[in-house]
């Protein structure tokens, strides 16, 4: 079996040190979970002033950060609602699975 590679872990200092898509590169994300989802986010990006909080808080790392635009990836997103409750500019609306 393959050994689990540690890395040391260094406080962030700007935006920049954080990872992008924080789980996606650690291999946790291995089965996509939007066939049993009840509920999916949707940002709306008129309200969304590019804070980062949903992509630091969101715990599968399926939203992701670039050049201030905010996105998620359905295919792995649970739907836990997190993301729409952290938002302080209430930009993250949960609606219903078709
Ligand atoms: S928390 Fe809300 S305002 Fe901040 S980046 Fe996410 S969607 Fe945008
Ligand atoms: S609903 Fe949950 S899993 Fe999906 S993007 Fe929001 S915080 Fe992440």
């Amino acid at each position: 079996m393959k050994q689990v590679k540690l890395i040391e872990y260094e406080e962030p200092k700007t935006w920049a040190d954080i990872p992008w898509a924080t789980c996606s590169e650690a291999g946790i994300l291995i089965t996509k979970n939007a066939g049993w989802r009840n509920e999916r986010p949707v940002i709306d990006p008129k309200k969304c002033i590019g804070c980062g909080q949903c992509y630091l808080y969101c715990p599968d790392g399926v939203i992701s950060f670039a050049e201030g635009e905010v996105s998620i990836d359905y295919d792995f997103c649970k739907g836990c609602g997190i993301c729409s409750g952290i938002c302080r500019r209430g930009a993250i609306r949960m609606e219903e699975e078709r």
